[in-house]
This record gives structure tokens, sequence and C-alpha cells, in this order.
């Protein structure tokens, strides 16, 4: 496929405000697209070059994109500058500047060149990168400078997800009910550029044969909740009750000695737990295992653990010797999902454990997490009242005998949390689709309050349930501002379905973590919207923390969930 083909769909995609147009237009895009492209159109259309597992990143900075213009032009780098605080927006800029008619390049050639300029790293690369982008840029016609320009410095604003890209694929093979097979494969392998070219390439019978493999992430099974330790026996009977961590979600891959560890999200995170690397290499006794768990940092000379706030000091690029001095980690291993050569995701719970024990030999960086099997909801409650006591954050319940629901949340797990007066039990992750720019005192931050949203997974939309004005710190504000406004769209995009007009809206990209009073029922949400028009919304919601890095717009919570989440508030009033 020519790139300005791909350009010609990605300014369709932009100009819709409708779901079911967008999902129109990326099956039109991808049953025009042959095997051999469909993954690079796939991450391109991602903002990205390859999944956020491979730690691969552009390394540009708008700064470099506005040398390389400025070569690619020969225009002074101050007139750059200027058409920029014109436009808003480097791509604009770039449509502007380049006037070539372009060379018709493929979608393969642009992406091979795109992952050169990537790869290159240390001495002289800032140069060698722009001198790379420039060339490229001279070759293309001002249509895909502007995306080429967008791209490069991660700031496509598409907004395809990865359940859209899913059901666009299914859509485009004209057979929706290959949905599940699709995301059976996804959840093993977390690349959905190798889904879709095994399916054009061959077919859906060789998606079915996707397995898991040491290095490919496996999407993470998540906890469902529930209000009190007697439901929890009641929905599962007999369980494994855990402690529940409050640090970083770890998913350990070991081959030999070449270890990989990977995030909530699956971002490539090796590089930031060094003592935990040594540890799996010298303790873990299987040669090929992927194992996961929860790293927290903790108190050498106590044995203390810390409260997340310390935790997310090891969440950094550089200077991680010198904190993981200061805040050593513990790796507390909850699961094993493979073995020497043996999938482990289809069998028991407890078998899984049995061999994760066995597996681990006595060190001080890993251990197994605490662990007691019980159908007593009086033992959960003890032990629930203790952990909360020690500073943990609850327990976590698992079925026994339930396989590792990749990429899903059920009750085979089931987290129980404190909840205090006048609190909703758990705090809410909502996704950022928009902000008003509010009055008086806060006019001066440009940020007075965000538009949040829940996830739809049913139709792959973000429902409003909230607008959150109060959590923040003024630096805080500063800095949203400034990172919405490189996500800043010029309508509401199509995967958000809101009543509120936003002042600006933004890619759903970013999610936030707010706490609220309660849930009610509100006309001005689209959250679990009735046939009356009434939807929840949260009621007096404030922020905790800043970003959550770890989520992707995907990972916030359901709809569904803010509406059980209004029905254990019921049943606390009335208790
Ligand atoms: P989720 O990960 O479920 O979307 P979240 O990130 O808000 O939600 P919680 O819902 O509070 O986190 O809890 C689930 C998380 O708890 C897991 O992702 C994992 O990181 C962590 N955790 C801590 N201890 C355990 C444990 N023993 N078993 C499973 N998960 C645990």
């Amino acid at each position: 496929m020519k790139f300005l083909k791909l350009v010609e769909y990605f300014e369709k995609l932009e100009a819709t405000t409708k779901r079911l147009e967008m999902f129109d237009i990326l099956s039109g895009l991808f049953k025009e697209a042959k095997a051999d492209d469909i993954d690079k159109i796939i991450y391109l259309g991602q903002g990205q070059l390859l999944p956020p597992f491979h730690g691969l990143e552009m390394g540009m900075s708008e700064k470099l994109l506005i040398r390389a213009l400025s070569e690619a032009t020969n225009t002074p780098t101050k007139k750059v500058e200027d058409v920029f605080k014109h436009t808003g927006d480097l791509g604009k800029t770039a449509g502007e500047l380049i006037k070539n008619k372009g060379e018709n390049l493929t979608v393969r050639k642009v992406y091979e060149e795109l992952t050169v300029i990537a790869r290159t790293s240390g001495t002289g690369s800032v140069e060698k990168k722009i001198g790379l982008l420039s060339s490229l840029l001279r070759g293309v016609s001002p249509e895909e400078a502007k995306y080429i320009a967008r791209f490069v410095i991660g700031r496509l604003r598409l907004g395809i997800g990865d359940p859209t890209v899913l059901e666009a694929l299914a859509l485009a093979q004209g057979d929706r009910a290959l949905r599940p097979e699709l995301d059976r494969a996804y959840n093993l392998c977390s690349d959905l550029g190798l889904v879709a070219k095994t399916l054009l390439e061959k077919g859906i019978e060789g998606v079915n044969k996707f397995h898991v493999r040491v290095g490919y992430p496996i999407r993470m099974a998540l906890c469902e909740r529930l209000p009190s330790s007697e439901e929890i026996i009641e929905k599962i009977g007999e369980a494994a009750i855990e402690a529940k961590y409050d640090g970083f979600r770890v998913q350990i891959h070991k081959n030999k000695n070449h270890i990989d560890m990977f995030s909530r999200n699956l971002e490539r995170t090796t590089h930031m737990f060094p003592e935990i690397k040594e540890a799996v290499k010298n303790f873990i006794t299987a040669d090929t295992a992927i194992i996961e768990g929860e790293a927290l940092a903790y108190n050498e000379s106590t044995g203390e653990l810390f409260p997340f706030q310390v935790t997310i000091q090891r969440k950094r690029k550089h200077g991680i010797e010198e904190i993981a001095k200061e805040y050593p980690l513990k790796f507390f291993a909850f699961d094993l999902l493979y073995a020497d050569g043996e999938d482990y995701t289809p069998k028991p719970f407890k078998e899984r454990r049995e061999k994760l024990k066995k597996i681990i030999k006595k060190n001080p960086v890993i251990e197994p997490s605490e662990l007691f099997i019980t159908d007593k909801h009086e033992d959960i409650t003890k032990y629930f009242e203790d952990a909360i006591a020690r500073g943990l954050e609850g327990v976590v319940a698992k079925r026994l005998d339930a396989p590792y629901a990749a990429g899903g949340r059920n009750f085979n797990w089931i987290k129980l949390k404190r909840s205090y007066r006048g609190e909703l039990a758990d705090t809410i992750d909502v996704c950022i689709v928009g902000y008003f720019r509010g009055k008086g005192a806060r006019t001066e931050f440009g940020v007075g309050a965000l538009l949040g949203a829940v996830y739809d997974p049913k139709t792959d939309t973000f429902r409003t349930v909230s607008k959150v004005g109060t959590g923040f710190s003024e630096d805080e504000f500063t800095q949203l501002k400034k990172i919405l406004d490189e996500i800043a769209i010029s309508h509401r995009h199509p995967r958000v379905d809101s009543v509120m007009e936003a002042d600006v809206w933004v890619e759903p990209k970013y999610v936030i973590e707010v706490t609220a009073d309660e849930i009610t029922r509100s006309p001005s949400h689209t959250a679990g919207r009735d046939k009356e028009g009434i939807g929840y919304a949260l009621r007096f919601p404030r922020a905790v923390g800043f970003l959550r890095e770890d989520k992707k717009p995907e990972d916030a919570n359901s709809v569904k969930e803010i509406i059980e989440l209004f029905e254990i508030q019921k049943k606390v009033k009335v208790g």
C-alpha cells in the first residue's frame, strides 16, 4: 500500500465524530491491506512502530522535529517556530512548510525509515536522527508530512484502541463472530500486528494456533470486587486468600539467562528492577518461566513494606542504581503462567501455586505472596483486618479451580478493600476525554476541571461519569494543561459519548484515579444511561495522585463496574 493511501484513511478517521463510521473506515482500510503491510498499518495507526512491550521509542522531541523540518525545507528554525506558534500543531506546520509533490513512498518504506530513526542511538545520534528524518520529509507530500511529523513526536491523536482494531479486523473479514477468537490470540501475545498478519496469511485457523510464548507478555488477569467476606465465600466457596500488595504489577519472563519484565499495561520495565532480574536468574529454578507478582519498596532493617507513594519512585529512566540502593524491592510472586515448556494458564490456580512455590529457591528478594485456604468468612475478615493494620491494601480471594483468565476480569479473583465512611468502596479509574477551562482563580492554570469517562467494552466507547476539578495541586494543573493540549482534538472523539460539551476535547489516552463520596444518578452523564436519559455520576469526586501511566484508556473502570459499585453502596447503606 502507498503511504499516501494510509494518510487518506488517517484523514477520514480524524474527521469523523461517529463511532460506526470510524469502524467502517478502519475495516475499509484493513480490507485493502495485504498481509505484508497490515501489521505496520496497525502499529502506525496506533502511533507506534511495534507493540509497547518491545520498548522501541522514536526518541524525537518537538525541538528535534523543528530542526528536521528546518533542514528539509531550507527554512530557518525561527521561521518553523513561528509557523508552529500560529498553527499550534507541528503536523500542520510540516504540512504548510513542505511543498514537494512527494515520491509516492510505500507504507513499508516509510515504516522502515522511521524504524531506522528510532533505532539510531549512542553518540552523535541526535544529529543522525535529524538528518534521517529530514531526508524522509524531503521525499513526501504535505499531507504525508503532516502525519509523519505528528507520529514522530507521539501525537498522532487518532485514539484507535486495541478493541477498536480487533472489532474492525473482524468486520473486515465480514464476520463479527470472529471476535472471541481474535481476542483470545491477542490476550496471549499482546501483539495486534502479529494477530492481523497471521489472520491474513493463515486464516482464523492460524490465529487459533496461538499459544503462550516466553518473551510475549500475556494480558493480565484482573480482579472483580465484592463488599464483604461473606459474599466472597457465597460466590466462590473455599478460596485462597492472599494479601493485596500495593506496588507495581510485574510479569516476569525467564528464558534461561534472558529476563524480560512487563508492567500492568504491558510496557517493558526490565531496566527498572535490576535486583529482581538478578534474583530471577539465580533463584528461579525453572529454565523457562512466566511469573506474575507485585514489586514493592520495603525497609531493609525493619522489613516493613512502603506505601505506593514510595514505591513509585522506582519508576524512572535514569539513576536506577542509586534509587535501587535507597529503596530496594521485594517481589511477591502470586502466579505461574508457564514453566519449562509447559503452559500453566489452563491449569487450576491451586496447581499453578504449588508449582510456583517449588521453583522459587529461598532468597532475599523473591517470595511467594502470603496465602491461606479457607471456606470461612470469619477467617477472611480476621486476616483482612490484620492486613489493613500492617499497611496492606486488603485481600484478594482466588477460586482454587480457576484457570488463568488472560485479559479478563471475573470472579476468579475478587478484591476486598477497606471502605471508609462516606466514601466509595473503591477508587474509580476514569479516562480523560476533555477539559473545562475553569472560572475565577482557575483560569490562570488553563484547566479548571477534567471530563472523566468510564469504558463500555460492548460498544468500545467512553461514557462520561464525572467532572473532576479537585485533588490536583496548582503545579499539577499547569502540567495537565500542557499534557492535554498535546492530545487536543477539534471535536469530540468518535469513541466518546457525552452530553456535556467540554471546552477542549482530547484523544482518550490518559487515566486518572478518582475517589468520591458516592455514586448518584444524573442526567448530565452518559455512563449507564437509561431510557429516560439518566446515567451515573460520581458525587464529590477528587483525583488521587496524578496520571495513572500503568493504565491504558480501556483499563479505566467499566460502566458495568460503576453500576455494581452503585449496588454495593446501596447494600452498605442499608446495613
Ligand atoms: P485492576 O488492576 O484490577 O484494573 P487496579 O490497578 O486499580 O485495578 P486493584 O483493582 O486495586 O488495582 O487491584 C488489582 C491489582 O492488585 C492487580 O493488578 C495487582 O497489581 C495487585 N495485587 C496485589 N496483590 C495481589 C495478589 N495477591 N494477587 C493478585 N493481584 C494482586
